[in-house]
């Protein structure tokens, strides 16, 4: 039989996979011989079973269950449902990696009519007893079946409000009675059945809602935005009660050993007296800090300084704890690594080396290669933020500077975000379900909550500015208006957030990128001693190389040649190039934009000194290039001595049903020749000129697009050869250069060993080649990947994460076919995808020689290519 179910004793940290992140640690805790309320794990495998048998739990894993519940009422001396000493538990989901705020727990489990009273006479504290049991009504209509919370918080409000009290520890147990009265005649009037007054029932229930909480539409959200497989499942938790709300010598609080969002090496945290759950952090009532427990409960708080210590060198890393005090004696509730900004992932990461608890690869294979991004995001300018003078300030929650337009809901900032606009989202306080809104927004500011609530965690953990627990501000979401101030900010309304300092701005600050601190340097400096995976990137300008390079390119993998068409005067030249008639006419518009093409190449050579740098050809459609507009239209009619409507049927002609597969790439070069020379031109050129002016040493790499046949390769290389050789004649110049391809079709991948006949090297153009083997296009595909997600037909974005299994697979075996053809043929990837972690650890493993991605990933790229090297071993 198997064994679905582990006491906390049974466990282990290392057993993560299996316990999930919570039940590993509540085990690993337990061994440490911590103080742990005590319980078991239904483990992860349970949680797939369920969905195997049809949504259902099996009579072996409830049988499981309740044996384990038998052995943990032993060890409590307590019965679950009893008369005069009941048992009441925790239900905790805890999946393999931590996913905060996507499962819900139920807590007081157990409590009944009947347990109630025997609970109320054991404690000989009935408030305590009826303010649990109402807790416990309200969790469990909420997460269990469903009813909505604010229903229950409308009953609660009502009763406070007709006592004239603001807090509910104001309420006497009279009071609580009557909130439990209505909270049960709210059940039945939602469900049309009594509130189950049979334990077990609860407990199963409770199991199951978790289960099924695992597929809710957050979590699927929160997984794809983690990478988190659909399949892992999670546990549960099922733990004895321990009580922070029993009064003034009770509390509930977390922390963490160092700072989440700087990483000072100094504890970090916030508690409430006489609290449960998520008291501390829903905001209801404002947390003290840590430090001051010291002087409520000094003994409390030098074992839960002592606890802190001790668990954060076993597990050699920042712990995000959470506790309680029931009556003066410290419990520990959970432990974990800590969620941590990017600034104080590196700042925690260098401090441990430097104490000598880790190696530098342990530090290597912690950071979280995406957080990267954030150093890079914006801060204000300072002269500008100086000029400005905050109208409030609040928790600095989450660093960063944000500025962008007033939204109040989530959907609001979500669909504001997609038309192109800065949003800022401002709500009362944030749930799970405004995931999305997060997302989308440049800054969140909330009126309740402190530094640990939901805004700030998930902000923190997305990298995006946040400001909190905002009491000054009076807020109406319906009308969606709020004041500070005495200033009145309504929807569409521009504010500022500072992230770091609290502060808010009315008004449009502008920001400006981020300085990068000496830990960065650090960490970069180790990333590169362990990674073999050369990191190039995607840039088309010198400026865009250039802040490449400083942040470590080691090339240019992808130069899009077209971009470089579109400024100034030269579009007229191409229109030019495009409508002619003639070969000597087209020759004669491509020789007038041979200087811009050098120019431009000169300058990124001069930019990368002598770096590779990759330069695709011609990839669009001609179409993307012709006039609409009258005006232009007009122009060129006249320039080229044509009517304006023998320019617009040219124009008309060049429409394409399906231009993604159309008229582009080495088509291009293999209708008009004179385009592939002109650009071989301009990139010999400005090489031997470089090369000659600077003493770099540089090869030029000429890369053809969209090939999928050998011999179209060979007929635009044998053009591309003749003009480069003609080239170095005239210009005496010996310079080598490679030709290559990107491969991209699905053909080309299936004829790799042909193709590499004639290419010197491959790069993965993953984009195209993504879209062309799904057969859908990536410009029309967000119209229906959203209910793939929700279908759990794709777990991610294939355009984002690349899709490992199908279109890796052609990676993997075009890279295999081109090696047999030529060992020591280059391979590279340059799609969108070559800035993703997940793809940067494939190519790795794949045994590409380099990635390629845009300038602000390639931190994140060099980060993952040490990692996919630690992850190997
Ligand atoms: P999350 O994963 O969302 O943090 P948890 O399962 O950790 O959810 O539970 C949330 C809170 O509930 C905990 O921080 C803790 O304060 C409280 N809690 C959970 N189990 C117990 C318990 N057995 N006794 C007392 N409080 C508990
Ligand atoms: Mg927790
Ligand atoms: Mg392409």
């Amino acid at each position: 039989m198997a064994k679905w179910v582990y006491l906390f004793k049974e466990g282990k940290a290392d057993m993560k996979n299996l316990l999930g992140g919570k039940g590993a640690n509540l085990a690993e805790m337990t061994n440490l011989g911590l103080p742990i309320p005590q319980g078991f794990t239904v483990t992860t495998e349970a949680c797939t079973d369920y969905y195997n048998s049809g949504k259902k739990i099996t009579d072996e894993i409830k049988g499981q269950i309740f044996d384990a519940l038998k052995i943990l009422e032993d060890q409590q001396g307590k019965k679950f449902g009893d008369t005069e000493n009941p048992l009441l538990v925790s239900v905790r989901s805890g999946a393999r990696a931590s996913m905060p705020g996507m499962m819900d727990t139920i807590l007081n489990l157990g409590l009944t009519d009947v347990a109630v009273e025997g609970f109320a006479k054991k404690t000989g504290n009935p408030r305590f007893a009826y303010d649990s049991y109402r807790r416990f009504i309200q969790m469990f209509s909420d997460v269990v079946m469903e009813i909505s919370k604010a229903k229950f918080e409308r009953v609660l409000d009502e009763i406070k409000e007709k006592k004239g009290v603001k807090f509910d520890t104001e309420l006497s147990a009279d009071d609580l009675k009557d909130v439990i009265a209505q909270y049960k005649a709210l059940y039945k009037a939602e469900k049309g059945t009594e509130f189950p007054q049979e334990p077990t029932e609860q407990l199963i229930e409770a199991v199951t809602a978790v289960f099924r909480s695992w597929d809710n539409p957050r979590a699927i959200y929160y997984r794809r935005m983690n990478d988190i497989p659909g399949d892992w499942g999670t546990a549960v938790n099922v733990q004895a009660m321990v009580f922070g709300n029993m009064g003034d010598t009770s509390g509930t609080g977390v922390a963490f050993t160092r700072n989440p969002s700087t990483g000072e090496a100094k504890i970090y945290g916030e508690y409430l007296i006489n609290a449960q759950g998520e008291d501390v952090v829903a905001g209801i009532r404002t947390p003290q800090p840590i430090t001051k427990l010291e002087e409520d409960m000094p003994e409390a708080y030098k074992e839960f300084m002592r606890i802190a210590t001790l668990l954060e060198n076993h597990y050699k890393d920042m712990q995000d704890m959470e506790f309680t005090i029931e009556d003066k004696t410290l419990y520990f509730l959970q432990t974990r690594n800590g969620k941590r900004t990017a600034p104080a992932a590196l700042q925690i990461a260098c401090d441990l080396v430097d104490e000598g608890k880790i190696t530098k690869e342990q530090a290597i294979a912690r950071i979280e290669a995406k957080s990267l991004d954030q150093l890079l995001h914006p801060g204000f300018d300072v002269k500008a933020l100086k000029a400005a003078a905050p109208v409030g300030k609040a928790l600095p929650a989450s660093p960063g500077a944000a500025a962008g337009k007033v939204y109040f809901t989530a959907e609001d900032a979500k669909n504001h975000h997609e038309k192109g606009e800065r949003v800022i989202l401002v709500r009362l306080e944030t749930s799970p379900e405004d995931i999305e809104g997060m997302h989308a927004a440049e800054g969140i500011l909330t009126v309740r909550g402190g530094m640990t609530s939901h805004a700030a965690v998930v902000a923190r953990g997305m990298g995006t500015a946040c400001v909190s627990g905002c009491g000054e501000i009076v807020i109406d979401e319906a009308a969606k208006v709020f004041t500070i101030a005495g200033q009145t900010v309504k929807e569409g309304d521009y504010i500022s957030l500072d992230g770091s300092t609290g502060n808010i701005y009315i008004g449009d600050i502008p920001t400006v990128e981020a300085a990068i601190s000496g830990n960065f340097d650090r960490i970069m400096t180790w990333a590169d001693e362990i990674r073999t995976l050369k990191v190039r990137t995607n840039a088309d300008t010198p400026a865009d190389a250039a802040n490449a390079v400083k942040f470590g390119a080691e090339g240019i993998g992808l130069c899009r040649t077209e971009h470089m068409f579109f400024e100034g005067d030269r579009i007229h030249k191409i229109r030019k190039m495009i409508l002619s008639k003639t070969v000597e006419a087209r020759e004669e518009a491509l020789n007038q934009l041979i200087p811009f093409q050098k120019g431009d190449f000169k300058g990124l050579y001069e930019v990368m000194e002598g770096r590779p740098v990759t330069i695709r050809f011609l990839d669009p459609p001609l179409h993307e290039f012709v006039p609409t507009e009258d005006d232009d239209i007009a122009a060129l009619a006249k320039d080229m001595g044509l009517s304006v409507e023998e320019v617009k049927a040219t124009c008309d002609s060049l429409h394409e049903f399906n231009p993604m597969m159309g008229h582009r790439g080495c088509r291009l070069a293999v209708t008009y020749p004179e385009i592939a020379k002109m650009q071989t031109r301009a990139v010999m050129e400005a090489a031997i000129e470089v090369k000659n002016e600077k003493g770099f040493d540089i090869v030029p790499e000429i890369m053809i697009p969209l090939v999928g046949e050998k011999r179209e390769l060979k007929f635009v290389k044998d053009i591309v050869v003749e003009t480069a050789e003609a080239v170095k004649k005239e210009k005496g110049s010996d310079i080598e250069y490679h030709i290559g391809t990107m491969i991209e079709i699905p053909r080309a991948a299936l004829l790799a060993d042909e193709i590499a006949e004639e290419a010197e090297f491959f790069s993965f153009g993953t984009n195209d080649l993504t879209q062309m083997t799904f057969g859908f296009s990536r410009d029309d595909a967000g119209k229906f990947l959203d209910a793939y997600y929700t279908n759990k037909i794709f777990e991610s974005d294939p355009f984002a994460r690349l899709d490992q299994d199908g279109v890796g697979q052609l990676v993997k075996m075009a890279s295999e076919k081109g090696r047999k053809t030529r060992p020591n043929i280059k391979l590279g990837i340059c799609g969108e995808h070559g800035g993703d972690p997940s793809t940067v650890e494939f190519c790795h493993n794949v045994g590409l020689n380099y990635v390629s991605c845009s300038p602000f990933r390639v931190p994140i790229a060099r980060l993952a290519a040490a990692q996919a090297v630690l992850n190997q071993k």
